[in-house]
């Protein structure tokens, strides 16, 4: 690991100060000279591969627990982006009105790292791309931009089939997001200017051009907290992956529904491990709102869910397993005693 220096803020002001010094002269593919650390289970694991490599860390830590509350107040949630997933995932009231929420927490990596990580780390962890992790491949668009893309005729059976582009085709990792996504969250972002609010949908940033740019935050900005409205006593979150536990999807599906006389008032259906953003399928939304649910809705639903899906070599499978995870979690939506 190469050496870095390491400060501590005391106060988000100093914080954004802090990271705003490097702010003007930070290359976002691989050299911010200064990184924001919550956790630091994903940033200093890519510190550590020489993947990412700050000159400089401000923890935010000794901002908790002003960002890492939980408020359930007025009907909508508020999390702070310092709560640890851990706490998040065994709060009662967000297991009984988000399970969306709760699950994808739950069902995200190990107890230890749930521990350690925050909602913030979270949804800005970095892909698990081998050719973007591994710095002996030169051709990464990501990690070192305009030199290619290992993955597009390499090995892919992880990669995405929706929101690809062919400068990029790896998949966003996360599970908290999708339900976030799903949720129509907003997310708090203070920065030198003060605190700014922008839809969760509006955070991550497709891969067309410049896949090395992951999100819209400018430089020096730091997430601070989100916010779900309303609540969501009927979702869940599905995950399929290639072992049980401390696994990353291959396909997900957060959903909700508001059901009220069999029929669907209101539907949301975000897609994990398939997509190089989290990802709405909001035409798999329109053909459900508005229906008497049955399985057979559910089945066309998934399958416009993937129609703008594209496979490559190893990762066809996905489209196939992607389908079968949406239909399952809208029947489990649909059909779970609330
Ligand atoms: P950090 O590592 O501290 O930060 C991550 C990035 O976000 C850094 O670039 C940092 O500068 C930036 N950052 C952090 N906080 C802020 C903020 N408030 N504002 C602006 N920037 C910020 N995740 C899943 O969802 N599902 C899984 O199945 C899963 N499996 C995993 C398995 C392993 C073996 C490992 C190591 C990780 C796994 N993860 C998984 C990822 C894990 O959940 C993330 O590493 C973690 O959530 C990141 O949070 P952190 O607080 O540790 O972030
Ligand atoms: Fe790099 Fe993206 Fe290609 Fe992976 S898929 S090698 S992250 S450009």
């Amino acid at each position: 690991m190469r050496p870095f220096a390491y400060q501590r803020a005391t106060d988000p002001s100093a914080a954004v100060q802090a990271l705003a010094a490097a702010a003007n002269n930070s290359n976002p593919v691989t050299e911010a000279t200064i990184q924001p650390l919550a956790g630091g289970t994903t940033l200093i694991d890519l510190m550590k591969l020489n993947v990412m490599r700050p000159g400089a860390v401000v923890d935010i830590n000794p901002l908790s627990p002003v960002w890492s509350t939980i408020d359930l107040d007025g009907g909508n949630l508020r999390l702070g982006a310092l709560a640890r997933m851990s706490d998040v995932a065994a709060n009662a009231e967000i297991q009984r009105n988000y399970p969306v929420v709760a699950d994808a927490l739950k069902l995200a990596a190990s107890p230890q790292l749930r521990n350690m990580a925050t909602l913030g780390g979270n949804v800005l962890q970095r892909t698990r791309c081998t050719y973007f992790r591994d710095v002996s491949y030169d051709n990464c668009n990501k990690r070192n931009p305009g030199s290619g893309c290992a993955a597009l005729e390499g090995f892919n059976r992880t990669h995405a089939v929706l929101g690809t582009s062919e400068r990029c085709i790896a998949t966003y990792p996360g599970d908290f997001a999708q339900a976030m996504i799903a949720l129509d969250a907003t997310v708090e972002i203070t920065g030198k200017s003060g605190v700014r609010t922008v839809p969760f949908a509006q955070l991550h940033k497709p891969p067309a051009d410049s896949p090395q740019i992951e999100t819209t935050l400018a430089a020096g900005e730091l997430i601070s907290g989100f916010t779900i409205p309303g609540r969501w006593p009927r979702s869940i979150y599905l995950k399929a992956r290639d072992r049980q536990s401390y696994e990353f999807a291959l396909a997900s599906a957060a959903i909700a529904l508001d059901v009220g006389d069999g029929i669907v008032r209101d539907a949301r259906v975000a897609l994990g491990g398939v997509a190089t953003i989290p990802w709405r399928a909001r035409e798999a939304e329109a053909l459900i709102k508005g229906q008497k649910f049955d399985d057979a809705l559910a089945q066309r639903a998934a399958e416009a869910a993937f129609a703008g899906a594209t496979a490559r070599k190893h990762n066809a499978f996905k489209i196939a397993l992607g389908k079968r995870v949406v239909a399952r979690a809208l029947h489990q939506a649909a059909t779970m005693e609330i």
